[in-house]
């Protein structure tokens, strides 16, 4: 069996990120993924479109998620399979990441579910995987958790944060789905009068989604249509049979909600459910509890910590935990805010960060930087935190130095 510096578990947006600047940064890599594909959500659950991690200083645009990000945006308008800069064709996303994993020498492992960490006092020694072949184990010097729930600090035994403070409650889920054929110039013109008629078989209980209003993006398909539109409230993503309960209600959602279109939108006459996400989409599951926790006061006033490794500003984007309603707080141009690495370093644990949606962090904050620029930005300061550590030979994840690492990024941000 080869030996590994790093194993980076999940295969989303933010774990592809480590992956490769790990790699770049000279060490041998092992990425472990539980489907068949890379991309996360964007693949499993079918989520797009890309969200804007962008701003204006001095009257220039900036874009605060350059480096690993832009190469894949790079990459997917070369195929022909983005549009508007944030609407993209999934199935080329998945063969342009493993194109890159290729490229990078970074070593696969799909088709392998995590499910045991074996830790010795404050250091991981190896890992458990559920294959085809029966479990296998797996060891590295270090690793990171880019699972988007937690699951390697979970398993280690590391506290963390679910939902907001008040009752735990997370983010909805939601799953994803497509309508094909659809008359779409059609059904813009019409949208709004579908919006109220929504509202009202919300009344009369043919609708149960308690959205408050249908969310619906158009794709890079001709007369194919996104619906990012159900949602599962006071339903636990961690607990099993509440996340089957929660896939169970979003599917008859989605019967719902495309029968009610089928017989009152204007231009879907002749449209067809064409397909729902693989997976559940989660927004928001464990926050691992970290050296430090990023709250959403430091979002509000703009913090840029001395350790600050990711810039974000994009909205706090909170879908109702209870029900209907989405609130926000838009930032200003110019406004941004850093994360610092602190937020990635879990307590009690030397040789392991975690990385991605599930970061150090309270429920106003996560619902920012949760979107798919920022997470590959977190995966690209994680992945080139343990390449440093790795060549210093570092034996403690907080023991990185932080300047160096802070250029490296600003350097492929620049390259970009
Ligand atoms: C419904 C919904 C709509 C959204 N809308 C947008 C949007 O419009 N734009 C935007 O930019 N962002 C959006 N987001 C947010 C964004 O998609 C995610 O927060 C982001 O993709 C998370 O990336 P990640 O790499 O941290 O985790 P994930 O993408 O969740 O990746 C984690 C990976 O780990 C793997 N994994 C998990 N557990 C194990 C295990 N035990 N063993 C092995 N592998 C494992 C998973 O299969 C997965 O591939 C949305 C999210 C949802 C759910």
């Amino acid at each position: 069996m080869k030996s590994y510096d790093l194993i980076v578990v999940g295969g989303g947006f933010s774990g592809i990120a480590s992956a490769i600047s790990a790699s770049r940064q000279g060490i041998k890599v092992l990425l472990v993924e539980k489907s068949n594909c890379l991309g996360g959500a964007a693949t499993n659950s079918l989520v797009n479109p890309f969200m804007n991690n962008a701003t204006k200083i001095n009257g220039k645009n900036v874009d605060l998620s350059s480096g690993i990000f832009k190469e894949i945006l790079k990459r997917l308008r070369k195929r022909n399979a983005l549009i508007w800069n944030s609407h993209f064709l999934e199935e080329e996303l998945k063969y342009i990441l493993n194109e890159m994993m290729l490229e990078n020498n970074v070593d696969l492992l799909f088709h392998s579910y995590l499910t045991q960490a074996n830790r010795e006092n404050d250091e991981i020694k190896s890992i458990t995987l559920a294959t085809i072949d029966g479990e296998i184990t797996l060891s590295a010097k270090y690793y990171i958790d880019a699972t988007g729930d937690g699951q390697l600090a979970f398993l280690s035994g590391c506290d963390y944060i679910l939902g907001r403070e008040k009752d735990s409650l997370t983010q909805p889920m939601t799953l994803c789905f497509r309508v094909g054929n659809v008359d779409t110039d059609k059904f813009y013109k019409a949208l709004d009068k579908v919006q109220k008629e929504y509202n009202e078989a919300q009344k009369t209980g043919d609708i149960t989604n308690p959205r408050e209003n249908i969310l619906v993006f158009n794709t890079p398909i001709k007369n194919v249509l996104h619906f990012n539109t159900t949602r599962v409230v006071k339903h636990n993503p961690t607990n099993p049979f509440e996340k089957t309960k929660a896939e169970i209600i979003a599917r008859k959602q989605v019967h719902e909600i495309y029968d009610f279109l089928k017989n009152h939108a204007d231009g879907m006459e002749n449209s067809f459910l064409m397909s729902t996400a693989g997976e559940i989409g989660v927004r928001e599951s464990r926050k691992i509890v970290g050296e430090y926790i990023l709250t959403e006061n430091d979002l509000l006033s703009c913090t840029k910590f001395d350790d600050g490794v990711v810039a974000c500003n994009y909205d706090l984007d909170i879908h109702n935990p209870e029900g209907a309603g989405t609130s926000h707080h838009y930032f200003k141009d110019g406004e941004y805010y850093t994360i610092p690495y602190r937020a990635f370093i879990p307590k009690k644990i030397k040789n392991m960060l975690i990385s991605g949606r599930c970061i150090s962090a309270d429920q106003g904050a996560q619902a920012s930087f949760r979107i798919m620029p920022t997470v590959t930005s977190i995966g690209e300061a994680t992945g080139t935190a343990i390449g440093i550590i790795v060549n210093d030979k570092i034996d403690n994840v907080r023991n990185v130095d932080i300047k160096k690492l802070q250029k490296i990024l600003k350097d492929s941000y620049i390259k970009q």
